[in-house]
């Protein structure tokens, strides 16, 4: 179901003319926000198609739990009107960097430590207005969950990286602040860590981010942070339960906000320092993997998500990332060259292609044809994205 009329915009004119010539010219475009995330994903050197002059809240409901808005918006600013209301984006999309468009946000599709409860940023995309590869704005989806039906174009949208469409504007849905959170904290090794935020994510109890920091060796002892939140009674209730197994502090709040905010931007120590020819792993594991052994790994690893995200630091050679994935592909999962150092060869592949994994191997050809039909001249083909 569409929404909003397409109507024309100077700006979004200008957008069109840009997609034509380099439709024409058969030179690719590289769509751009805030380049916060310039170098999540292969690197490109295409001319850019800046969105930053298409900015601007549409349509804010808070009793409709609904945000509207243009891409190029500067993602504080959609926190920002969200705060006012006591509300917030529950997927909690990292900004790396001051400038994070709404768009950007989208298109990378990437979620905060909230992630393992609220779900992806996918999931709380309603509708989307893109700009294809021949210069049609088109509408996809709603502003409300329950218009939701069969295949939805807008949920392509997320982790297209910009080789899929031009993102002008989307809804996405938005969440009341948790009345109540406590943040807890405690040492033990990495395989208890797990054991135990599984089981307690098969119970009522309000858990909603978790992070282990620890040595890449699985029987050392690490630290292990929780975040509770949801009714206050639930947070009440469900710190003596969890302390009845493991004996934990609880943070400051303060203390805890920090945390968590550095933890999503990748500010605490096991992200930063990247030596010149090291890369940041991020492996994306199935629920219940237990810990890897990793060869190469360096001291430090912090996994988040109940242990479905783990990231590390290792060489950046191929010889490592082949067997990191293999690793990963054994497990289910899958394995990125999330960040690269400065010296590494960019033309490194980031990602693992899908071809190369017997669990999304066939996912290859659909992949090619969404891309053949939503940019026949090969505008966004500029291959952020394998
Ligand atoms: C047109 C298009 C092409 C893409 N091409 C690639 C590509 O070639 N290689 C690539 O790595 N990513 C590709 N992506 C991105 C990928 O689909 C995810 O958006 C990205 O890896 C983020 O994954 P996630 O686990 O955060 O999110 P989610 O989308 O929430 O993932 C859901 C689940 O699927 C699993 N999953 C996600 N991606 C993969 C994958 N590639 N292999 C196996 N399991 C997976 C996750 O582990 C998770 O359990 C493409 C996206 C689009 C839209």
């Amino acid at each position: 179901m569409s929404y909003g009329k397409v109507d024309s915009n100077p700006q979004i004119d200008q957008f069109r003319e840009q997609i034509l010539a380099a439709a024409q010219t058969q030179t690719p475009l590289s769509i751009q926000g805030g380049g916060t995330k310039a170098w999540y994903g292969n690197v490109n050197t295409f001319t850019k198609l800046d969105t930053r002059a298409y900015s601007g809240i549409l349509e804010y409901q808070p009793e409709e739990l609904v945000i509207t808005a243009c891409a190029g918006t500067p993602l504080k600013d959609i926190t920002a009107a969200l705060a006012e209301k006591n509300q917030i984006l529950p997927f909690e999309p990292p900004h790396f960097g001051e400038g994070a468009t709404f768009g950007g946000a989208i298109a990378a599709g990437l979620a905060g430590p909230g992630r393992i409860t609220a779900g992806n940023l996918r999931d709380f995309v309603l509708g989307a207005r893109i700009m294809d590869g021949k210069g049609q704005a088109l509408s996809f989806g709603g502003k409300v969950m329950k218009n939701v039906a069969g295949y939805d174009i807008s949920r392509l949208l997320p982790g297209s990286l910009g080789t899929l469409a031009l993102l002008l504007e989307a809804s996405v849905k938005v969440l009341p602040k948790p009345a109540a959170t406590a943040t807890l904290r405690c040492s033990l090794p990495q395989a208890r860590a797990l054991t135990l935020l599984n089981e307690w994510a098969g119970q009522p109890i309000p858990l909603s981010a978790s992070c282990w920091i620890g040595s890449t060796s699985s029987d050392q002892v690490g630290e292990l942070t929780i975040r509770l939140a949801g009714a206050v009674a639930a947070v009440k209730s469900a710190i003596p339960l969890i302390n009845s197994v493991i004996n934990t502090t609880e943070l400051d709040p303060n203390v805890a906000t920090a945390f968590w905010t550095d933890l999503r931007e990748q500010q605490l120590s096991v992200f930063t320092n990247l030596q010149d020819d090291e890369t940041l792993y991020r492996l994306a594991l199935p629920a219940a993997c237990g810990p890897l052994t990793l060869s190469n790994g360096q001291d430090d690893i912090a996994l988040e998500w109940h242990g479905q995200q783990r990231w590390f630091k290792a060489p950046s050679d191929d010889t490592t990332f082949t067997a990191i994935k293999n690793l990963a592909n054994i497990h289910g999962g899958h394995a990125s060259r999330f960040r690269q150092g400065s010296h590494v060869d960019p033309s490194k592949q980031r990602f693992t292609l899908l071809s190369e994994q017997t669990h999304s191997a066939a996912l290859e050809a659909v992949q090619a044809r969404l891309r053949a039909a939503f940019d026949p001249a090969g505008v966004f083909a500029t291959h952020r994205l394998p």
